[in-house]
């Protein structure tokens, strides 16, 4: 029997037009949710996203601008701008997109974000915060893959979640926040001996490796939770997951599509996230008067 697709595009539909009624009420007090990308370099795939977010941002109420420095920008400027953006009452997240140029040090520039503006949650304040579940916000992969899980009334207390790849934006913080929700979690890396022999006893199957198609119908329990976060682009153009998506359909009992899975939800937790600073912003002005 086919696996029941899970849909991230008509989700994050659905997330967006709720939470642009919250962007709504708040611009409707003069507090319009307001988002900073600051770019660095011209990274062809970065200029995309951010591109995308800045369209995202508008379609869902929220102000953004995009702060563009040249490949040779001095890390100071860069963090000067940051602290700037940490004072701007028009502005409520501040997002550096990744990754910097070599001559930057990512961690400091990171760091000079104002913990109250990190809607992408990559402040060590967040990173840190996550191992106790109290961040101020949630990084947005894992946090759209949590959203969907959700959705789908996938049950996570008690249930064997496997997460393949141990990366700081996607791996360690999904096991982390699977933990957090009773998971007994694995966590499995391009040193895992045996991969399938892990894989294969997933109920939830969390796949971020940029390996494409790796996990195969016979590395995956019968009518697990597959949720496939890799990207890869083909030869010819087309996007694939991590996952041999047409062999694990059959097998699984949930699965996400590449495309149209786990990206659409992933930008749609940085605009909520956006909206949640401002709500807070509003309520702690409200609070000061
Ligand atoms: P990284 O390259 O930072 O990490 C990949 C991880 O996969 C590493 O921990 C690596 O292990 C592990 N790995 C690689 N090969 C294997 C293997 N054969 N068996 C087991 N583990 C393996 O990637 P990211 O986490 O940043 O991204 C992963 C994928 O997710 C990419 O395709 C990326 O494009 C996509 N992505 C999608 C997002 C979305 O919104 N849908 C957001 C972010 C990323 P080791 O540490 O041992 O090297």
């Amino acid at each position: 029997m086919s696996a029941t697709m899970m849909d991230g595009t008509g989700l994050a539909r659905k997330v967006r037009a709720e939470w642009k009624g919250r962007a709504q009420l708040l611009a409707g007090n003069g507090n319009q949710p307001g988002l900073a990308v600051v770019i660095v370099g011209d990274d062809a795939a970065s200029r995309v996203y951010v591109r995308n977010k800045a369209r995202a941002c508008s379609e869902t109420g929220i102000y953004s601008e995009i702060h563009e420095f040249p490949e040779n920008a001095n890390q100071d400027e860069v963090i000067r701008r940051i602290q700037e953006l940490n004072g701007s009452p028009r502005i409520h997240g501040v997002l550096v997109q990744l990754p910097l140029p070599r001559h930057f040090e990512s961690a400091k520039v990171i760091a000079s974000i104002a913990v109250e503006k990190d809607v992408d949650s990559f402040h060590l304040h967040n990173v840190g915060a996550l191992l106790t579940g109290s961040t101020v916000f949630a990084p947005c992969t894992p946090l759209g893959v949590m959203k969907m899980l959700e959705a789908y009334g996938v049950e996570i207390e008690g249930r064997h979640a496997v997460v393949v790849g141990r990366s700081n934006i996607v791996g360690k913080p999904m096991a982390l926040m699977l933990l957090q929700k009773g998971a007994t979690v694995t966590i499995c890396t391009s040193k895992t001996r045996d991969l399938a022999e892990h894989t294969s006893r997933a109920d939830i199957l969390v796949v971020a490796t940029g390996k494409p198609r790796m996990i195969t119908a016979g590395m995956v329990k019968s009518g697990a939770t597959v949720i496939d976060v890799g990207i890869n682009r083909m030869p010819g153009g087309k996007l694939a997951g991590d996952v041999d998506f047409d062999s694990v359909r059959e097998k699984a009992g949930y699965i996400t599509p590449v495309p149209g899975g786990v990206g659409p939800m992933t930008i749609t937790m940085l605009l909520c996230n956006t909206i949640e600073a401002a709500e807070r912003a509003q309520a702690r002005s409200l609070a000061a008067k």
